[in-house]
Order: C-alpha cells, then structure tokens, then sequence
C-alpha cells in the first residue's frame, strides 16, 4: 500500500475523438488512477491502447471528454486555456516519444532548452543562459552545445536535450511517452539512468509510457496495464511482472518485447490471438473477451470492474477470473 500524498488523480477520465455520423474513437474509456508524490508508475500496454494519449490528456495536453484530473486535490480544467497552460507547465511536464521530431529543427539548443523560462519564469538573458547551461550539465551534455542545432546531435544527445528542455522549469509531475522507444538499444540504459537519477535527486513524480515490460519492472514502483482504453490490471512492478493475474497480462509478458515498436505491434498481433478490435466499436462485457483464452459467458456480457484482490489490496484487477 501506498503511504505517500496522492499527486495526481485521474477519475474516470475519458478521452474521444470524434468520427462522422456521431461515431467516436474511444481512446480512453473511464480510467481511475491515482499517482503518489515521488512514485514511479509505469503504463504499458499494446500499440493502440490509448497509453499515451492517457498521458497528454492527465497533463492536459488534450481536452478531456468526461471525468476530471485533480493535482494536489485541486480540480484542473476540462479544457485548458492559455493561462492554464503556463500555470501548469511549471507543474506538469512531457518528454516526448521521439527526440527526432519534437525538437524544432530551426531553434538552438539554447533557446530549446531556455523556451520556458523566458515564458514562465521572466529571467534575465544571463541568468536564462545560466540556468540552460547549468541544465545541460546536469543531463550530461556540454554547456557549450547551446549555440548548435538539433540535427548535429544523436538520438541519446536529443532525447538529453527533451529531458533538460522538460525539466528546466522544476516540474513535479512528468509524463514520459516512451522516451527510450526510439532510441539504440545502447542508448536506451544510460537515458533511462539519467531519469532515474534526475527523479530521485529532484523528487520528481513520473508517469512512465513504454511497451518495454522489462524496462518498467526495472523503473517503475507500480505497473499499470492498459488495454483498449480501460486498465485491465495494476500494481507493484515486480508483483504484476513475476506474477502477473489478468490474462492479457500473462500474454502480454510471456511475449519477449523486441526494441522496435513496429515489430513489437507485429509480434503481439500474432502471439496475442486476434487483433485488438476497433476503439470505435468497443465489445460489449469484457473487452479482451475476444482474445482471451479464459473467457466464459458472462464475460461477454458484463464488463469487469478493476477490483482488488481479496488477497492482496494493493493489487487490482479488472477480471470476472478474480470477482
Ligand atoms: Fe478473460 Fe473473462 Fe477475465 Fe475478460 S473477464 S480477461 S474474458 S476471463
């Protein structure tokens, strides 16, 4: 059990996007979660189970469609205006799946890394250009390297920068979107070290996306497994990875993970029986009914609620297997 304050506090957050002819995708379908000051929670789940846009939407990246997210007991906007946004990046803070592609390719790495604080903080240009050095040390980059470009660094050396970038301004909360995914596997460690390190020594809170079970048994206090927009199980890392109780779950670790995501989905869609079915037409009762190889009759019918364990409260389980 979990002893520490509670940070953040999704209550049945839902997440649409609308489709013609008054259809919808349901990427985040009702979840609960409740995140501790200083936990590391790791979020995994297939391609298409809604983690990461789980993520943008508890910091408020997207506009919520129902449920409420609350910070510190404080209820944050359904939908945030540009005020909120600047509130709440001093707070709440993403670093981003691909260290290719969300750096601008037209700004140093100085005004990269600096970009907040001009906007939040109102600092001098020296103290700016203080706090971005200070910064890029701290990641393990040179202070010189802020007058250079994105393109002349490597994947690692970019993803440094996203994580300086993110966490310049002292965030409590941030939310990791696979930020190793696109990495060399050589790389993947020595990025996932530096944000464990940063977290303990700044008392950071995270959120950690990834499709690397094994990375998030490594990292994380507790695992959380999504699948098709609703959490089928979550708990501490070690107990759900060595013993895990949902059967997609089971299948979803028994499944060696590969490094990269393409290959990953391919693998899962043939080691997992069936595909994942449309976040458009959700299946009735249980949604891995489908797929799962326990499945009875009233699994079809009536949707399992995310219960604990009668054997263990820190655990919870959305399975007619465990009700
Ligand atoms: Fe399988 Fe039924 Fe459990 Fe769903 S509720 S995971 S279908 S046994």
């Amino acid at each position: 059990m979990n002893t520490g304050k509670p940070l953040v506090m999704a209550d049945g957050l839902t997440k649409y996007f609308p489709l013609p002819k008054g259809k919808k995708v349901h990427a985040v379908d009702g979840v609960d979660l409740t995140i501790y000051e200083r936990e590391i929670v790791g979020l995994v789940g297939e391609s298409g189970s809604g983690k990461t846009t789980f993520g943008k939407t508890i910091i408020g990246l997207l506009p919520k469609s129902g449920g409420t997210v609350s910070y510190r007991g404080e209820t944050l906007p359904q939908r945030y205006k540009p005020a909120d946004f600047r509130r709440q990046a001093q707070v709440m803070q993403m670093i981003f799946q691909d260290p290719y592609s969300s750096l601008n390719p037209r700004m140093t790495v100085g005004e990269i890394v600096g970009e907040g604080l001009k906007l939040h903080a109102g600092l001098s240009r020296n103290d700016t250009r203080d706090k971005v050095a200070d910064w890029l040390t701290k990641v393990g980059l040179e202070p010189d390297y802020m007058s250079r470009y994105p393109h002349e660094f490597s994947g690692g050396q970019r993803q440094r920068i996203g994580i300086a970038r993110a966490l310049i301004l002292e965030p409590e909360f941030v939310v990791c979107d696979e930020p190793i995914s696109a990495l060399d596997v050589s790389v993947q460690a020595q990025v996932v070290n530096l944000l464990e390190e940063l977290q303990g020594s700044m008392g950071l809170t995270l959120l950690f996306i990834a499709h690397d079970l094994s990375m998030v048994r490594y990292i994380s206090d507790r695992m959380a497994v999504m699948y098709l927009g609703a959490l089928a199980e979550i708990g501490p890392a070690k107990d759900v990875f060595f013993n895990p109780k949902h059967p997609y779950t089971e299948i979803l670790i028994a499944s060696n993970p590969e490094p990269d995501p393409e290959t990953e989905r391919q693998r899962l869609s043939t080691t997992i029986a069936g595909e994942i079915p449309s976040p458009v037409d959700i299946p009735a009762g249980c949604r891995f009914a489908g797929r799962c190889p326990h499945a009875m009759e009233r699994c079809r019918v009536e949707t399992p609620q995310l219960l604990p364990l009668p054997e263990n409260t820190d655990r919870q389980v959305a399975c007619h297997l465990f009700a």
